[in-house]
């Protein structure tokens, strides 16, 4: 119930979450919805958009909504209930009043008796376990709920900054050993940056699947214990958590300027998701290295399956960088889902490689002082902490120039154009060399990045300090 000072009101639901660069068209999922006032006498309202009821007449009066919500796929980006559990999307469940997105907004959740533990990134009302507060929509937005009898795993601090792990059917696996894994991992991830921006941060798991969405304080992640089986999977789920967790710095704080006020109807689009998803992919892959949970060689091979995505996929003659971030609402959150997608590229798999090419062009033309790692530290604490905003393309190039202490024009080629990337020339600087074998012309190309037999005093200084050793 609340009271607006205007006579017309359009209520809206938000067509897509950040995070999770595509059209979802939520409010289909809404259903009988009724509008009363003061009185219980309904009010009537127009359906004018796919996602916008208008009323009118409503000047200073009290109003109460209510609809139901249909859930019916089980994601990462959508709500979904059953008798058991609740994953809540807020952006897929609660409907806010055009033009008053700043709004500040109190939550509270009458939940089943015999479910007894609610998740959410929300800041809990003193004393209470079922109120919550957030300062505005943008915030509310960002922190789902998950609810259901759940499980925590033993939370660790780093910095004094507690760090907590709740989840639904998360399975039997080593919790102690996990969580060990997972602060050395969020270590490494501070160390990139130095600074730790929450009071608090969950990881929530949803139960098994696929996919994370990152958020402020709080990252929703498909999780079972059964993936930590092999050192394979347990790898792939590091590097998955640390994506997940370094995106707190990496497209929630450090981010391009379109990703902030958010268009929730339209979608907001920029050329920059190779710096949010790529970068951070280039970083989850560091971050488990640096956190000592794997070696050289599992590093290296990782860049080699991007190696081999970006250079066997026809699209790469076809699509830069910026345009498959700026397409990404109609190619599909892989590049994918197109009308062409042999025209299209992932900035999953190039951006990563651009950040490897970008982070040794910085560290040769430095001697080494300097790394990509000082241009994500600049970007967060020149746009973040002291301009509350995000860069602009050029912004984010300058900033690298003036790191480098020269002109990039050449790699930013790379991400402006469809040139082929000159792999040799860059990994030069850090020993490596690429070795590709020949192939029949049906199978895929297969390269691999190799050591040089004698790397001179500068690449492997290099090669030491990127690898953190
Ligand atoms: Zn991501």
């Amino acid at each position: 119930m609340g009271k607006l000072p205007q006579d017309t009101i359009l209520f809206k639901m938000p067509n897509w979450m950040p995070g999770y660069y595509q059209l979802m068209d939520y409010a289909k999922a809404v259903e009988n919805l009724v509008i009363k006032d003061e009185k219980g006498r309904n009010i009537s309202l127009i359906k004018v958009r796919n996602n916008a009821w208008r009323l009118t007449g409503v000047k200073n009066k009290p109003l109460l909504l209510s609809y139901d919500i249909k859930t019916a796929k089980q994601f990462v980006a959508n709500s979904y209930v059953d008798s058991a559990h609740a994953y809540l999307i807020p952006g897929n469940s609660f409907l806010y009043v055009d033009g008053f997105l700043n709004t500040p907004i109190s939550v509270s959740i009458q939940k089943p008796v015999n479910w007894k533990d609610i998740a959410t990134g929300l800041e809990p009302v003193n004393g209470k376990t079922t109120e919550f507060t957030a300062s505005n929509f943008d915030i509310l937005y960002d922190c789902p709920v998950l609810l259901g009898n759940l499980e925590e795993l033993p939370s660790f601090n780093v910095g004094e900054v507690e760090h907590r792990f709740i989840g639904y059917q998360m399975g039997e696996f080593d919790k102690v050993a996990f969580m060990g894994k997972l602060k050395k991992v969020v270590e490494a991830a501070v160390s990139v940056m130095g600074d730790i921006p929450f009071k608090q941060y969950t990881f929530i798991g949803i139960g098994p699947g696929q996919g994370g969405i990152e958020h402020l304080n709080n990252t929703t992640v498909s999780f079972s214990g059964k993936s930590l089986n092999t050192a394979t999977s347990t790898n792939r789920m590091m590097n998955f958590l640390a994506h997940e967790y370094f995106h707190h710095y990496n497209a929630k704080r450090i981010r391009p300027l379109e990703l902030g006020p958010f268009d929730y109807d339209q979608g907001s689009k920029t050329n920059l998701l190779w710096v949010s998803e790529g970068f951070t992919v280039y970083y989850d892959h560091l971050i488990v290295k640096r956190a000592g949970l794997i070696d050289a060689e599992t590093l290296l091979s990782n860049f080699n399956d991007k190696l081999n995505a970006v250079e066997n996929n026809p699209g790469k003659r076809h699509q830069s960088l910026i345009q498959a971030s700026y397409n990404t609402w109609k190619d599909g959150p892989f590049g994918t889902q197109g009308e062409d997608p042999n025209k299209t590229i992932s900035y999953y798999d190039k951006g990563p490689l651009v950040g490897l090419l970008l982070d040794f062009e910085i560290r040769q033309a430095t001697q080494n002082k300097k790394s990509l790692d000082d241009v994500m530290r600049t970007l967060y604490w020149q746009y973040y902490k002291k301009e509350s905003r995000g860069f602009t393309d050029a912004e984010f190039q300058q900033t690298c120039e003036t790191i480098a202490g020269k002109s990039l024009a050449t790699i930013f080629e790379y991400v402006y154009t469809t040139k082929e990337l000159d792999y040799a020339t860059y990994l030069g600087y850090a020993g490596f060399k690429l070795e590709s074998k020949p192939t029949d012309g049906k199978q895929a190309q297969k390269i691999k990045i190799t050591r040089e037999a004698n790397p001179t005093a500068q690449q492997k200084a290099i090669l030491q300090s990127w690898l953190g050793e």
